[in-house]
């Protein structure tokens, strides 16, 4: 069965309605995935596809928007199926179709963003392990979040970046930070709130009526403050998003220092997707983090 014919079956199965593709069309802005919106009589739905091997990707992307819809704060699209056929996964959801946003669209988000971070779990980590971008993501459930952050989240990429290369200084530096990472967190002690745990501009949009949209995640129970510092990462959320989340749930005045922490781990990710400029930068991160010590 074609990969398409498997798709109209799954969606009709899991619907109850018929579904037979009458238009398609490609989605630009993903980075993994290819996209498409799929059309049939009065229904729409969005797809994502990828090779055979990326189904457990799709799996844990699904899981991972209803983890999202349950703490009932921000719109997320619902998955609808997933599945494999003549060697491609995929997964579908909602279409939602996107606006500019209104004028208070940022606040909203802020302060839904904050109301989802209240949404917490005794652990940090989740039941499952994801992706971040196409690199594993391990979740196993920590008591302790040093431990988890040092282990699951740094360690990791420190180690993929040796295997990928990145020897040398970075990985010396990177042990001297991982060894005193305690120094972040004396007199804090972080809840485990949902994360959405890839939340760069590219990962929220606005709805027809201007309500905020976020999708692709990556989640886990961590820290809320790693999801604030990768809206600085590369920007875009403006004054009047912090400035509303702030209001509901004010962040901790470490928050300025352990940024630098949180978004290190984005940024060796991204020298182990993309290479070279960004273990670089990595190294510099580092630096300034271990002048902290
Ligand atoms: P990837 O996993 O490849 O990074 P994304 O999840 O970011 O893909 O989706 C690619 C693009 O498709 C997004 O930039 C967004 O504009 C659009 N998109 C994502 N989810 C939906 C949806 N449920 N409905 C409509 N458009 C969507």
């Amino acid at each position: 069965m074609s990969v398409w014919a498997s798709i109209e079956k799954s969606i009709t199965e899991t619907t109850g309605h018929a579904f037979a593709i009458r238009n398609q069309q490609p989605i630009g802005g993903g980075s993994i995935n290819s996209a498409y919106r799929l059309d049939s009589d009065g229904q729409h739905y969005f797809v994502k596809l990828n090779q055979a091997h990326a189904l457990d990707m799709f799996v844990a992307e699904a899981e991972g928007l209803h983890e999202l819809a349950r703490a009932n704060a921000i719109r997320v699209p619902s998955p609808v199926c997933y599945g494999e056929a003549a060697g491609k996964s995929w997964l579908v959801s909602e279409f939602i179709v996107f606006g500019s946003g209104a004028g208070d669209s940022a606040q909203q988000l802020g302060r839904q963003l904050a109301t989802m971070h209240r949404y917490t779990s005794k652990q940090f980590g989740w039941i499952r392990d994801n992706t971040i971008g196409s690199t594993p993501q391990q979740n196993s459930r920590t008591d302790s979040w040093d431990d988890f952050y040092r282990d699951r989240r740094l360690r990791f990429q420190f180690e993929l970046a040796a295997r990928n290369g990145f020897t040398g200084l970075l990985q010396a530096k990177g042990e001297r930070l991982m060894e005193s990472l305690n120094v972040f967190f004396t007199n804090y002690a972080p809840e485990a709130s949902l994360l959405h745990g890839d939340l760069w501009g590219g990962n929220r949009a606005f709805d027809e009526t201007g309500q905020p949209v976020i999708f692709d995640p990556a989640i886990y129970y961590g820290d809320r403050e790693a999801d604030i510092a990768m809206t600085e990462l590369f920007g875009g959320f403006g004054a009047e998003f912090y400035a509303a989340y702030q209001e509901v749930w004010p962040l901790d005045a470490g928050y300025s220092v352990r940024k630098t922490l949180y978004n290190l781990y984005h940024i060796l990710n991204h020298a182990n997707l993309f290479g070279g400029g960004y273990a670089s930068q990595a190294e510099s991160m580092t630096d300034q983090l271990l002048a902290e010590i």
